[in-house]
């Protein structure tokens, strides 16, 4: 294996450092990196780029099994490295569902074999995403997956009742349930998020109340019951407010923001191009406000990615057919440094918790997000916040072109990735991969 010295990188963007990467650890951090480092060690200068933990996605589709067309687990899994990411939480809305140990463990296995990141299968809530009878939570959770979150996300766990004995079931395995707060009947039929622009266009709304009285439910739930929740892509100003009263009482909810309700608006609809289709909906500016309030006083724990890939069949047609959802791994980190650090909302530091820290956290994935330290395992990201790039998704290295960045110039550039001290990511390029894309632009 690889013995890697990185030169004068600024761990969380402060300060300089060398260190020494073997046997999958950080060996050495200082002068005794330099000083110990093997002969045929590779050096990285590392000079003007941040060292982050390996970044972490509690919230990632990869579409094995089932929709192979659209995403494999290797495609996605090589598009999070190139992300900068070290590990993902794979949802459970595949074909089959995610609802029992067999399909968890089958996920977890070929994620092992892809090797680009660790992937933890989330399960699912209910059998089948039905909503109607609970999954085997229990197995899935001693299952060689150790499932720890459960999510029906693409779907809400409507029933109250479902959704109380969810809370109450993974207590006993410190699980998690991650909800995708949608109140079904309020969002028939909906296209967008319901407001002036939906008014004018002539698209159903799908009403931001939609969202905020499932989390409020939610809350009041996990507090009657005294376990943990988990709210996935929380999109309204309203949502910011029912999380942080929920905080104060002090009741056991994280939640999550999607790099593209950090920066987009539901203004995008007025061209009626389905890639900025998603749900929940792109809000308005105020809601973007509200969330990047909620990022920077930690009210919102974390950013997922969301991402979602799609075929061209599915998402090039007109608004109304077109599937919900758009890809975010290899962006997510670009976004978060142009809405949050740039603007001085967020340091590196913060970036490091909302990315890699917390998400593992609350996935219970303990082995990533660790301080940057000898010792540790060397799950890393060297980041290039100075370079810029343009969005050409036909380069991306996710097998689908559904990226709402398309075109835009965004700034930062993951350099290199590392899981357990191998480089799945050199000079922004996938290693170990010849029919890679190139993404050496920007540098
Ligand atoms: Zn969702």
């Amino acid at each position: 294996m690889t013995t890697y010295l990185i030169t004068d990188a600024a761990p969380l963007g402060d300060g300089r450092a060398d260190l020494l990467l073997a046997d999958g650890v950080i060996a050495a951090m200082g002068a005794d990196a330099r000083r110990t480092a093997p002969e045929d060690a590779v050096t990285i200068d590392a000079a003007g780029l941040v060292l982050l933990p390996g970044l972490v996605d509690l919230h990632t589709h990869l579409r094995e099994p089932g929709r192979e067309d659209a995403e494999t687990i290797a495609s996605g899994t090589r598009a999070a490295a190139v992300g900068g990411f070290t590990s993902v939480h794979a949802m459970a809305n595949t074909t089959p569902v995610q609802d029992t140990a067999g399909v968890v463990e089958q996920v977890w296995r070929l994620g092992r074999e892809a090797g680009w990141v660790d992937v933890h299968p989330v399960g699912a809530v209910s059998v089948g995403l039905a909503g109607e009878q609970l999954a085997e939570l229990g197995a899935m959770a001693d299952s060689a997956a150790t499932v720890r979150v459960f999510s029906d996300d693409g779907t809400c766990v409507h029933d109250p009742v479902l959704m109380r004995r969810a809370l109450e079931y993974v207590k006993a395995f410190d699980g998690v349930v991650a909800q995708h707060a949608q109140e079904p009947r309020l969002t028939e039929g909906a296209q967008m998020h319901e407001g002036a622009v939906s008014a004018e266009i002539g698209l159903q709304g799908w009403p931001a109340v939609a969202e905020e009285a499932i989390i409020a439910r939610d809350v009041l739930l996990a507090e009657h019951v005294g376990s943990r929740l988990h709210v996935c892509h929380l999109s309204t100003a309203g949502s910011v407010e029912i999380v942080r009263w929920a905080k104060s009482r002090g009741i056991d909810v994280t939640a999550e923001v999607t790099p593209h309700h950090l920066l987009l608006t539901d203004d995008l609809a007025r061209g009626y191009d389905p890639v900025y289709k998603v749900n929940p909906p792109l809000r308005t500016q105020a809601d973007v406000d509200a969330v990047r309030d909620g990022l920077a006083d930690g009210t919102i724990d974390i950013v997922g990615t969301d991402h979602a890939p799609h075929t061209r069949e599915d998402k090039d047609c007109e608004w109304a057919a077109a599937a919900f959802g758009m890809t975010g791994l290899e962006t997510a980190l670009s976004v978060v440094q142009l809405t949050m650090v740039d603007t001085g909302r967020l340091t590196w530091a913060d970036v490091a918790r909302v990315l890699s820290r917390t998400p593992a956290r609350i996935g219970r994935v303990p082995d990533q997000g660790r301080p940057i330290a000898v010792g540790e395992p060397a799950n890393l990201v060297l980041v290039d916040p100075a370079a810029t790039r343009t969005v050409v998704p036909e380069q991306q290295a996710t097998a689908s072109t559904n990226s709402p960045m398309r075109g835009r110039e965004l700034p930062g550039r993951v350099v290199a990735t590392f899981l357990r001290g191998r480089a799945t990511v050199l000079d922004g390029v996938p290693q170990d991969d010849p029919v890679a894309p190139r993404y050496a632009e920007g540098r």
